[in-house]
């Protein structure tokens, strides 16, 4: 069903963006990636399933680098038909401590690079009268945790987004939807944990351990896998009239 569309995934070179172009890619979706770091490990994972893959590195702070990316999309591979806003980074502290720059890049990446990419790939969707947006938010876009202002603001503010344009585009062949994940273990996560470990004085497997009793009731992490089958099943025909959801992955975290 998506074979030979094409999916633009943003901060896809890790984690949770990798794993949904992976299953994209599975299923014969061509791929856009994006992100920092080593480009040629993922490029080569994504390439080993036979499907068209570029690259793009703008850096999902600056809407001028998203233009230029659309841009790309759209010169190179007819546009985004599937368009994946997963990029996001993580600061963790007390509001009156929070660095205002932190709070700044947290917004610009996590919420308003989503706003640039979608005004710019959703007229092409409307054109063909099919288009996915997915956009990554969180269980912090439902529920909120402490020394987490700026994130949870930033995934709330997606979750509403989503329902925004969701609402804008009911008519036609293309949705928005947005998935939460509760704990998944990338480097995003890691970090929390190591920070966590090295504060309590306690080994990493405790810290990891503690984290997910504190709020995951499965004590479970969802895997990039099961995120990127959730994207899978979001683009099929099934999901055709599936519109504006916040779809939690989340060991039953905000059931509590
Ligand atoms: P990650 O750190 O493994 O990956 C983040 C990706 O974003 C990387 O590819 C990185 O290069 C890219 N990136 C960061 N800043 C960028 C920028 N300015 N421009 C372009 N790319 C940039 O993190 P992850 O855990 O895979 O997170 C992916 C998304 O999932 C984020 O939006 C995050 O908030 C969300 N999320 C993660 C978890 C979790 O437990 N890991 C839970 C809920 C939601």
């Amino acid at each position: 069903m998506i074979k030979a569309k094409t999916a633009l995934v943003t901060g896809s070179t890790s984690g949770i963006g990798l794993g949904i172009a992976l299953s994209l890619a599975r299923q014969g979706a061509n791929i856009v990636l994006n992100g920092f770091g080593d480009v040629a490990g993922p490029k080569a994972q994504v390439e080993a399933l036979g499907v068209k893959v570029g690259y793009h590195g703008a850096d999902m702070s600056k809407p001028a680098d998203i233009a230029q990316m659309m841009d790309y999309v759209r010169n190179e591979f007819g546009g985004a038909d599937i368009l994946v806003n997963n990029a996001g980074i993580q600061h963790v502290a007390k509001v009156e401590d929070f660095p205002p720059e932190k709070w700044d890049a947290i917004i610009a990446i996590n919420l308003s690079s989503a706003f640039h990419t979608t005004r710019l790939a959703i007229p092409g969707m409307r054109a063909k009268n099919w288009g996915r947006v997915i956009n990554v938010a969180s269980t912090h876009g439902l529920v909120a945790s402490a020394q987490k202002s700026a994130y949870v603001a930033s995934k709330h503010g997606i979750v509403g987004f989503t329902k925004a344009v969701a609402l804008e585009t009911a008519t036609t062949g293309v949705t928005v939807n947005a998935i939460c994940p509760g704990w998944v273990l990338t480097p995003l996560v890691q970090k929390q944990i190591d920070d966590r470990a090295a504060r309590e004085g306690i080994t990493v497997d405790k810290a990891k351990v503690d984290l997910l009793g504190e709020k995951q009731p499965s004590l479970q992490f969802t895997t990039p896998e099961q995120l990127g089958e959730l994207a899978v099943f979001l683009c099929s025909p099934a999901a055709d009239n599936v519109r504006g959801v916040a779809w939690n992955v989340d060991g039953g975290w905000a059931a509590q």
